[in-house]
């Protein structure tokens, strides 16, 4: 039969020697490459209890940032989505009325944004492109889920705490992230 490529090789069939029909020394070797196994540090890490230090240029979960009076940054100028090679970021801009100043740093506002965690390939780019400090990628990544749905992450998921009404949740997100 012709060959398709010349890799293909003629398969030894000379017969075993004495100690080769025993497998006593291939046991023995193997076994030997086991135990010295044995005495080798562990590199299992027992994921949730034990957690790997992240890389200081991991990116993760995305964080919609608030300022100190813990009103929202974004102005839903839609620089991210446009950045954002995935075309994972959708939003929805509003007008601030009177009375919104505590809620909403400048006149516009997101009153809607989501970013499909499906699609995102975490490279950063929305954080980059992002003039208002507004969002930025986290060090904690998204929690499995059963539904493709439950991986739209909304407004909800996304907004960090507020700084003034949840300090401590808000010191923790902070914590957690990298500078922001
Ligand atoms: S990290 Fe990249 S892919 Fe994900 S939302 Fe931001 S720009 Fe899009
Ligand atoms: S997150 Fe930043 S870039 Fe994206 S819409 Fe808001 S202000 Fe604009």
């Amino acid at each position: 039969m012709q060959a398709l490529t010349n890799r293909s090789r003629a398969v030894s069939r000379k017969p075993l020697t004495f100690m080769e029909s025993l497998y006593l020394p291939a046991i023995l070797k193997g076994m030997l490459i086991t135990f010295s196994h044995i005495f080798k540090k562990n590199p299992t890490v027992r994921y949730p209890e034990e957690k790997r230090p992240f890389s200081p240029v991991f990116r993760g979960l995305h964080v919609l940032n608030r300022d100190e009076e813990g009103r929202e940054n974004c102005t839903a100028c839609g620089l991210c989505a446009v950045a954002c090679p995935a075309e994972a970021i959708t939003m929805e801009g509003a007008e601030r009325m009177e009375g919104e100043e505590h809620l909403y740093r400048e006149e516009k506002y997101a009153a809607k944004y989501e970013i499909n965690m499906l699609r995102c390939i975490f490279c950063g780019l929305c954080e980059e492109a992002c003039p208002k400090d507004a969002i930025y990628l986290s060090e904690t990544f998204a929690p499995a889920n059963f539904t493709r749905k439950g991986f739209i992450y909304g407004k909800e998921e996304l907004l960090i705490p507020h700084p003034i009404e949840e300090p401590e949740a808000f010191a923790k997100a902070k914590g957690l992230n990298k500078e922001a």
